[in-house]
């Protein structure tokens, strides 16, 4: 079902996941926000029943890590206390900005909503595998372009949607033009032709026609906003998508004394606070940047996804945080926002971005990959565990001398490629 649910009722909740660290719970709050007291108690929750570390994902879901078989009933019960209601069944997401963003092309949560309805009445959940989902992007200043979604409805300027199947943006099949009248319809018949083909099934396995073509960049969720009533949204980044109960508590109490009326949790690791005047935006700002939250959309840690990493998780062979905030300072002239920067404490590769243009892999005690471009089999380059971060510094100084007059660090890298980057780099190829 997608009704609104309460504790017990969502799979996250009742199904906590194991981790490196305990178990993990991973919520999405229905409409997508809490308010600051809401928030700030939720947090409390997290530190009193989890190991205090919360992150918000790539996608926009908020996770509780460092839960007991025990803890994880108490906190179930303290989120139905907190009176926070949550979503299960097929995710149909809108954007964090959905229904308020002062340049979305048209709110897109009456249709996400006749979507869950026609979802439930079909049937449909029970006989789709459980990472399905669809998206119903407004277009607006924060597309879900880089969100994997396995339907995408795209509102357009010249009217109607855009409907495409599999992946992100950049990688789904086209499926056509619909109108607003025609898209529950034809989502559903995109949702029945995958349950057709099992349980296993995603939108990438329907015989589209063309991929839908390149996507510009996305834009950062950290900044201003303005939305439709007048009123901003402050956008803040978590450092590596992390922050700690009591760093959140304080960001939450703060938000509320500047009069926000709702935080929503936005794909790219951010908070979104809602609904500040111009005064309290600044106030908001400057208290988010002594808490260490990123507030400056160039500020080199939003271009690197790494996952949890040594010590926290047990399979990591890197310490992989310690490794992007070293980056963060030796390397940010390779990290100018047009490619994400993949540190993976072991190969399973948790935190993998959508297209990682250069990716640093812990893969056995004391060595790492350095995996250039988006294909895993192209070449890779071999690291003693302890250089790695120097040798992404070196790629860093090279970038420095060697770019070309506008060329992006992207560009570079794909310019270079697994050969020159071996050739320019003092190490050893496999
Ligand atoms: S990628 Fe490996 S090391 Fe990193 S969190 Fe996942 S399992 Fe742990």
């Amino acid at each position: 079902m997608n009704a609104p649910m309460r504790r017990g009722a969502c799979p996250s909740l009742s199904r906590p996941m194991q981790t490196g660290d305990g178990l993990l719970v991973r919520l999405r709050p229905l409409g997508g926000g809490l308010s600051p007291q809401q928030l700030g108690r939720l947090a409390d929750a997290a530190g009193r029943f989890g190991n205090g570390i919360l992150e918000v994902t790539r996608r926009g879901n908020l996770q509780i890590r460092g839960l007991s078989a025990e803890s994880a009933v108490e906190f179930a019960k303290a989120v139905d206390a907190i009176g926070i209601a949550v979503t299960s069944g097929i995710p149909v997401e809108t954007g964090p900005l959905a229904g308020l963003d002062a340049t979305e092309v048209a709110d897109p949560r009456p249709l996400a909503q006749a979507i869950r309805e026609a979802i439930d009445e079909a049937g449909l959940a029970s006989r789709l595998g459980p990472k399905v989902s669809v998206v119903v992007d407004s277009g607006g200043a924060l597309p879900m372009d880089d969100v994997t979604a396995d339907i995408r409805l795209v509102a357009q300027r010249q009217g109607g949607w855009r409907l495409s199947a599999g992946g992100t943006a950049k990688e789904a099949g086209y499926a056509g033009p619909v109108t607003e009248a025609e898209a529950v319809k034809a989502v559903l018949s995109l949702l029945e032709a995958i349950a057709a083909k099992g349980l296993h099934a995603r939108g990438r396995d329907l015989s589209l026609g063309d991929i839908s073509g390149p996507v510009e960049r996305v834009p950062s969720p950290v900044g201003m906003f303005g939305l439709a009533e007048g009123s901003l949204a402050l956008g803040v980044g978590l450092p590596y998508g992390q922050t700690n109960a009591g760093i959140l508590h304080a960001f939450a109490g703060m938000a509320a004394a500047c009069g926000a009326a709702e935080i929503r949790f936005a794909p790219g690791k951010a908070l979104l606070a809602i609904g500040l005047s111009a005064d309290e935006f600044d106030k908001l700002k400057e208290a988010a940047l002594s808490l260490g939250f990123v507030t400056d959309p160039a500020d080199a840690r939003l271009f690197i996804a790494a996952c949890a990493g040594s010590p926290a998780c047990r399979s990591a062979f890197i310490a992989t945080k310690e490794v992007a905030a070293d980056l963060a300072r030796s390397a940010s002239d390779l990290l100018d926002g047009s490619f994400i920067l993949h540190l993976s404490g072991c190969p399973k590769g948790c935190a993998r971005p959508a297209w990682p243009a250069l990716s640093l892999i812990g893969v056995a005690p004391g060595r790492c990959d350095l995996l250039p471009g988006a294909n895993e089999d192209a070449a890779i380059v071999q690291t003693a565990g302890g250089d790695a971060a120097a040798r992404v510094a070196e790629l860093a100084l090279l970038f420095h001398q060697q770019r070309r007059e506008g060329e992006t660090a992207r560009a570079f890298l794909d310019r270079l490629g697994g050969s020159g980057l071996a050739a320019h780099l003092s190490i050893n190829r496999a």
